[in-house]
């Protein structure tokens, strides 16, 4: 899961994006609407938390270009305490939610949790590949009602390829995936990571195919 954190504050979004990588989601950090705007092209985000007060414009314009866009990624805004017309604003023009600054990462987290999994409830919870099923709330892979241990890493790809069952994924798709911009990770972890997870699901009938100069392709079940 990745999360786009836009907030020009870096001692708070340090803050923020450390308490959300601890519970495993990739973190992009953005401290302009200018480079907000140039991750969303980039990138494809399960959660963008937005501050309203940027250097070059406000909050408020990145909302309004992302549902302009018919974009369906949920927005958590992040406003002063004194400023509940922002609150009202931002809702209206199709944030999700809103935190009161100061932040209180416990309370960041949980409403995190909450819209991840609101915004997945338009797809499946659930995904499956061969005789496993991925909880992608919980995120874990499970055989028969028992964990399959993946590392972060491996369920992040295994996530990614299945919910793309049948379609080839580039090494560059999946190190966008696997990683934030801030963290260093190279093509050979991605096939690393692959190999690894290959090793591991194969087993319950999960194929990952590679496909040659191209990338993988998790195979359909016969
Ligand atoms: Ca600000």
């Amino acid at each position: 899961m990745r999360i786009l954190l836009v907030e020009d504050d870096n001692q708070l979004s340090n803050a923020m994006s450390a308490a959300l990588r601890e519970d495993d989601y990739v973190v992009d950090i953005a401290a302009s609407k200018k480079a907000a705007l140039a991750a969303l092209d980039a990138a494809g985000y399960d959660l963008v938390v937005l501050d309203i007060g940027l250097p070059d414009g406000t909050g408020f314009d990145i909302v309004h270009t992302l549902r302009r866009r018919d974009s369906g990624v949920p927005v958590l805004i992040l406003t002063a305490r004194d400023a509940i017309e922002d609150k009202v604003r931002g809702l209206d023009l199709g944030a999700d939610d809103y935190l009161v600054k100061p932040i209180a990462l416990k309370e960041l987290a949980a409403r995190v949790r909450a819209l991840v999994r609101r915004g997945r409830c338009g797809s499946s919870p659930t995904l499956r590949a061969g005789g496993l099923e991925l909880d992608t709330v919980g995120r874990q892979a499970f055989h028969q009602g028992h964990p399959v241990p993946l590392t972060a890493r491996e369920w992040g790809a295994l996530e990614y390829l299945a919910a793309r069952t049948g379609r080839i994924v580039s090494k560059e798709q999946l190190l966008q995936t696997l990683c934030g911009w801030d963290h260093d990770v190279t093509i050979n972890a991605v096939e690393m990571t692959v190999h690894r997870l290959r090793t591991k699901v194969e087993p319950y009938g999960v194929n990952i195919r590679t496909v040659r100069g191209l990338g993988y392709m998790l195979e359909r079940d016969e």
